[in-house]
């Protein structure tokens, strides 16, 4: 291995990666390892990478060896700043491009958040008979359009809370796309305001923040 200087994450990574992988030239070590596909959101910021011990993440992602099968929860950030750590598309091909492998990372997040907001409905789902074909509807829309209406929101969101589920509103989007999306939220009483303004977007805010019920 090179003796010359170098930067304290890529020291810290090195020093973090060799005694899991097979060779020592840290490079080749490197190309032993791949991105699983799993990722962790921790909600808020709690974790530190495992590969350059950078703290202050929200978000672990898992790279795997494959020929030690040892693991690590590192950031994104390490995974496309080390090119040499494969990435695979949803076809199972390779991705080199840094533009490619940030889409990658970026859509295995976006599917575990949307798995964590299904979560809820399908506990809903097990408990409540009458609302199962409504219930059903609406996870398909979250897993095909990510955001649902102001009324559909509220209609789970007061479910959850009636059938004592766990449920983050932050996990949710809504859509407020045509005006009748924007009817429904501008009309709902100001608890139901309250919990659905959790799931709007900071663009979202700028726009709805003077029409709520409540002081945002
Ligand atoms: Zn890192």
């Amino acid at each position: 291995m090179t003796k010359e200087r170098i930067n304290p994450w890529l020291e810290k990574s090195i020093e973090n990666i060799l005694p899991l992988s097979i060779s020592n030239d840290f490079k080749v070590a490197f190309s032993e390892w791949l991105f699983s596909g799993e990722v962790i959101d921790y909600g808020h910021v709690c974790v530190e990478c495992e590969l350059c011990e950078h703290d202050e993440l929200r978000y672990h992602y898992k790279i795997n060896n494959k020929l030690t099968d040892k693991l690590l929860w590192v950031g994104s950030s390490c995974i496309l700043r080390f090119e040499e750590i494969a990435v695979f598309n949803e076809n199972n091909e390779a991705v080199t491009s840094p533009d490619e492998r940030r889409k990658v990372l970026e859509r295995a997040l976006k599917d575990k958040q949307i798995d964590i907001s299904l979560e809820p409905l399908r506990k809903l789902w097990s408990v409540n008979f009458e609302r199962r074909n409504y219930i059903h509807y609406q996870a398909e829309e979250i897993k095909s359009r990510n955001s649902i209406s102001p009324d559909a929101l509220n209609v789970l969101f007061m479910d959850f809370k009636k059938f004592e589920i766990d449920f983050k509103p932050e996990h949710y989007s809504v859509n407020l796309r045509d005006s009748l999306n924007q009817y429904q939220l501008l009309n709902m009483n100001e608890e139901s305001q309250k919990l659905i303004w959790k799931t709007m977007s900071s663009q979202q805010h700028t726009k709805y923040r003077n029409k709520m019920k409540f002081k945002t």
